[in-house]
C-alpha cells in the first residue's frame, strides 16, 4: 500500500524581538500579538510594542517565521 505523505502543523505560540533601544531580548504571546494588530503580525510591520525592560516602543519591522 502507498504510503501517505504527512503534515506536522504548527501555531505561532510567541513572537521575540530584540529591542533596539536597549538591546534586551522580549517576548510577546502572539495571542496578545494577534489581538493588537489581527493577521498583519504574520506579515510584520505590523505596529509596535512596548518594550517590558525599558519601557520604549518597538517598532516591529520584517518578521521571520521559525
Ligand atoms: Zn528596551
Amino acid at each position: 500500500m502507498e504510503k501517505a505523505h504527512y503534515v506536522i502543523e504548527s501555531k505561532p505560540v510567541r513572537i521575540s524581538v530584540v529591542c533596539p533601544s536597549c538591546d534586551e531580548t522580549q517576548s510577546y504571546d502572539y495571542d496578545s500579538v494577534y489581538n493588537k494588530f489581527g493577521a498583519d503580525a504574520y506579515y510584520g510591520n505590523c505596529g509596535s510594542v512596548e518594550c517590558k525592560n525599558c519601557q520604549k516602543d518597538i517598532e516591529l519591522g520584517s518578521c521571520e517565521y521559525d
